[in-house]
């Protein structure tokens, strides 16, 4: 049996995607990751200072406290008002075997509406699911041996 070849490693995250995003647009992030802070600036009350830049806690404007988040030039538009004036604040990758998974969270600074954009390749499976999946296989497999050689 000749055996199967393997899959093409695509040149970035988001290059050929092999199916749709998921997308969502909300006013709170989706992300976790600065979602309480964002709830104080947004009402006016105090958050705490990057501690890169100093320490204690601030009234903050939206463009002070998103100084240091960058745009993502791959993903530029908001979701929302299809603006180009935004900032990534949140993006994970985990790449398996040549299969991808992220997400990406974008905030608009003309709307302050948040866009949300996650993809998974087909397949995919992380590290983990995947060991699981070979350990399961060979459990089966030596079940299976156990059987016919009238061990079970
Ligand atoms: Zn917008």
């Amino acid at each position: 049996m000749a055996s199967p070849s393997e899959p093409t490693v695509p040149a970035s995250y988001c290059s050929s995607l092999q199916t749709d995003l998921t997308t969502h647009v909300g006013a709170a992030p989706r992300a976790v990751v600065h979602a309480s802070e964002w709830a104080k600036v947004i009402a006016g009350e105090p958050v705490e200072i990057n501690p890169s830049i100093g320490h204690g806690f601030k009234v903050m404007t939206v463009d002070e406290y998103t100084a240091l988040w960058k745009r993502n030039d791959d993903f530029p538009d908001c979701l929302a008002c299809g603006g180009m004036n935004t900032k990534e604040h949140h993006f994970v990758q985990t790449w398996c075997r040549g299969l991808r998974r992220w997400e990406s969270e974008t905030l608009c600074l003309d709307c302050h509406m948040f866009s949300w954009r996650s993809y998974a390749d087909p397949d995919f499976a992380t590290p983990e699911e995947h060991e699981k999946a070979l350990w399961e296989s060979m459990l089966i497999e030596q079940a299976e041996k156990n059987r016919v050689e009238g061990r079970a």
